[in-house]
């Protein structure tokens, strides 16, 4: 029997990398029974990381979705990548969840990776709660990173759940359980049975006073969200816990505050609480807004879809994952019914897809259960689609639409690739296309000039993987050069010029002429074209023309070859022959007009930034700092957080490369980093020389 709507949860667990995520993936799975044998990332033999490069790694990486089922509900957990070179991925992630569980650790509290994540999660309207992790942890804080999160993220934190002290025995104020604040018990665990045996029980005299005044901050906000509560918590009289659920759970789903909870996943502590709480609080797909979507008619207008069996089928592939066999596709089910042998639409090709098959995702491929229809609200894995990329959206194909598509960051680095052999190069082009389709963060494309095959992508790492996918999963071997950054181009002063095409061709005249202005334009990444020309200086469909001339041409390659940015085009003034001023006279005096205009206007070349986070312990702080300061990096902050020094730096990628090893061995293995793109800013002069040649 299919699940009703509002027993589904579509849920991703959101957190920096090593807080703990897959450990307390680990924990849902075996504590709601979806898997049997408990999990553990430090051996490597974890469900939700079945790609051996992520298990070898320790990190999550490409995301999958698993189900499990909890006090009578169905929780989809799409698993969301914790490492910053995939921003993308968490990106795409949110854009299918209903709600999420946001990880921190107690001991790290909030990194710069979490404050870019709970933006995107902001940005997409994603109710959360919170874990606080780690709590197990020699020096670690619940209410540090609960004001964290509150300051540093500017959450609504709202603790429903307290530490019972904190670190491990020795420390004669260990963390022993935790106390539920709604309830107002003490909540232990059985290490015997892994965790799985917990109790309820009076709280333990010396945390009575912490209790009652974190019990009071809760009522003081749930009280606030409603007259008749606030009058009775006024009169102290008893309030039933069910009324302070449904109240927190509205304001959860509303956005309006974040229920926080705490424990420590690895040792066992507060992971029953927390399905409860996803349960009780986080909202099913009916609770979420209808989603919205271009009918491929532009006439049609906007199209909406409810949450509900009954409308037209729609559906999101947030990820496909490659397989020797088939293609297996991760589908958001928007609306109506996807059937197993049905035929849908690609909004995007125009192409009917065949459904060959759907299965519902246990914990990995093994576990798979084949199902003959899904229903609106639910996840599902689908076979059969070929011409699909990652972010399309299949419908039914009478009533098409295409869902918003999901934005993606420019590629920052790229290095060119050859097969082992030349037998091979037809191969190597195949998995290319492959991984872009998995990938839309990855792209390859051939240099004309050179004929050599140039893979792009979001880091090091990430351009590190994607070789080992193509030798692993593909069984191509591959040389790769060394990977370059990016480059780009800008304006440096404001210049402007006049192309002109003249042409006596067979007895017939061609002619037009342009002027046009070009500026360096800081505020917009993109490249701006306006047309002030005075109305009736060309007919309307040229003028068009024009301005798609121009902004084609200024993304083909600057003076040096590399696509402009951060530049804005005004055309100023035409000349118009009746007869004489066709479209391809347009085109040639518009590309010579801005030609014309780049050359006078000066180069600028810009270089990617990056955001650097470093967390060191103070042994190495002098070494790391002294080695960024070696790679043009600019520290901006340094915080203490426990005995650790958290730097943030923003820093240009070209002096990064190889970095993760260095960090390695002047930490003896102990800082981590992460790093995002932050910007393009102008690349040193010599750099230009260089290429100037
Ligand atoms: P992820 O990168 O967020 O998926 O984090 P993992 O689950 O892989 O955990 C990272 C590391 O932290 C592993 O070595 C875990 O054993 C450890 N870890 C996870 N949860 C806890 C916890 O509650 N307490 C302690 N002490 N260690 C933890």
């Amino acid at each position: 029997m299919p699940t009703p709507l509002e027993s589904i949860r579509n849920i991703g667990i959101i957190a920096h990398i090593d807080a703990g995520k897959t450990t307390t993936t680990e924990r849902i799975l075996y504590y709601s029974g979806a898997q049997h044998r408990m999990g553990d990332v430090d051996t490597g033999d974890t469900a939700t990381d079945v790609d051996p490069e992520e298990a070898q790694r320790g990190i999550t990486i490409y995301s999958a979705a698993v189900t499990c089922r909890w006090a009578g509900k169905t929780i989809n957990i799409i698993d969301t990548p914790g490492h910053v070179d995939f921003t993308a991925e968490v990106e795409r992630s949110l854009r299918v969840l209903d709600g999420g569980i946001v990880i921190f650790s107690a001991m790290e509290g909030v990194e710069a990776q979490s404050e870019t994540v709970w933006r995107q999660a902001d940005r997409y309207n994603v109710p959360r709660i919170c874990f606080i992790n780690k709590m197990d942890r020699i020096g670690a804080s619940f209410e540090r990173t609960f004001d964290d999160v509150r300051d540093r993220l500017a959450g609504q934190p709202v603790a429903i759940q307290v530490p019972m002290g904190a670190g491990s025995p020795p420390n004669p104020d260990a963390l022993t359980g935790v106390i539920d604040l709604i309830e107002m018990k003490a909540i232990t665990w059985d290490a015997e049975s892994l965790g799985a045996k917990f109790e309820f029980s009076e709280i333990p005299e010396q945390h009575r006073a912490a209790a009652e005044e974190w019990r009071g901050k809760l009522m003081e906000t749930v009280a606030m969200l409603d007259d008749e509560l606030m009058a009775a918590y006024l009169e102290n009289q008893p309030i039933d816990p069910q009324r302070i659920h449904d109240l927190l759970r509205k304001a959860t789903i509303g956005g309006q505050l974040q229920p926080t909870l705490c424990g420590t996943s690895l040792n066992y502590i507060g992971v029953q609480p927390l399905l409860d709480a996803v349960v009780r609080y986080l909202p099913s797909p009916l609770d979420r807004p209808p989603v919205e979507g271009d009918h491929p008619n532009p006439k049609k207008g906007r199209q909406v879809r409810k949450p509900s069996p009954d409308e037209p089928f729609a559906g999101l592939i947030f990820k496909i994952q490659a397989d020797k066999h088939a293609d297996l596709c991760f589908v958001r089910v928007y609306s109506g019914k996807l059937k197993s042998g049905s035929r849908v639409l690609n909004a995007r090709t125009g192409k009917k897809e065949l459904v060959s098959q759907l299965w519902h995702i246990q914990s990995d491929r093994r576990d798979k259960i084949e199902a003959d229809e899904v229903l609106a609200g639910d996840i599902v894995g689908v076979i059969g689609p070929k011409e699909v990329v990652t972010g399309d959206t299949l419908c039914d194909p009478q009533q098409p639409v295409l869902l918003e598509n999901i934005r993606f960051p420019e590629t920052v680095i790229s290095m060119a690739v050859e097969p082992d052999s030349s037998a091979e190069r037809k191969k190597l082009e195949e998995t290319l296309v492959r991984l872009a389709k998995q990938d839309p963060t990855f792209h390859a494309k051939v240099n004309e000039e050179t004929g050599q095959t140039i893979i792009s992508g979001m880091g090091e790492l990430h351009l590190e993987i994607i070789k080992k996918r193509m030798e692993r999963d593909f069984g191509l071997k591959v040389k790769v050069h060394k990977p370059r950054v990016s480059y780009r181009e800008t304006v440096r002063h404001p210049e402007e010029a006049v192309g002109e095409f003249h042409r006596q061709a067979a007895g017939a005249a061609q002619f037009a002429r342009l002027r046009l202005r070009v500026e360096p334009n800081p505020v917009d990444e993109s490249i701006v074209v306006e047309n002030k020309m005075k109305p009736g200086t060309l007919p309307a469909d040229l003028a068009r023309l024009a301005e798609q001339e121009v902004r084609e041409r200024a993304q083909s390659g600057g003076r040096i070859g590399y696509p402009l940015m951060k530049a804005r085009f005004t055309l100023l003034d035409a000349d118009y022959r009746e007869g004489e001023t066709t479209d391809f006279a347009v085109q040639a005096a518009a590309s010579a007009a801005v030609n014309a205009a780049l050359d006078a206007a000066g180069i600028v070349l810009l270089e990617p930034v990056m955001r650097l986070e470093v967390v060191t312990p103070d042994e190495s702080l002098g070494a790391i700092q002294g080695d960024l300061n070696m790679r043009r990096a600019m520290i901006v902050n340094s915080q203490r957080r426990g005995d650790l020094t958290v730097l943030e730096a923003r820093v240009p990628l070209s002096a990064m490369f190889g970095y993760s090893t260095q960090v390695r061995s002047l930490s003896q293995g102990r800082a981590s980093y992460s790093m995002e793109p932050l910007e393009y800013a102008e690349a040193p002069r010599e750099v230009l020389d260089a290429m100037l040649g």
